[in-house]
């Protein structure tokens, strides 16, 4: 992994971020690992399953009038559902090779 990914990773891990909207720049805080909350909320809201309990900050970022899936990270400048920031792609494959960290 090169430095650049490994810095996103440890913001990753942090988890918080700040998303800011492309549009009209409107702010999002969101906590934990959420483009995987989002995935998961944005799967229950179309399939309408209303049994799903969806974080607030993940729920703000849903009912936002321009696509969520065009915020962007604010530290970063990328994508948040991009596979660099969520790191979705690579998260449970590398988890074991970096766990001596
Ligand atoms: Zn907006």
């Amino acid at each position: 992994m090169n430095e650049r990914a490994r810095r996103l990773k440890d913001q990753h891990a942090l988890q918080v971020a700040m998303l800011v909207c492309p549009e009209c720049s409107k702010r999002f805080r969101v906590y934990g690992d959420a483009p995987l909350a989002y995935l998961v909320a944005d799967w229950a809201k179309n399939s309408g399953d209303l049994s799903h309990t969806m974080p607030r900050d993940i729920a703000a970022v849903l009912a936002h009038e321009h696509n969520p899936t065009r915020l962007v990270e604010e530290s970063t400048g990328l994508p948040w559902l991009s596979e660099e920031v969520s790191g979705l792609a690579y998260l449970y494959a590398e988890s074991e090779e970096d766990g001596g960290l």
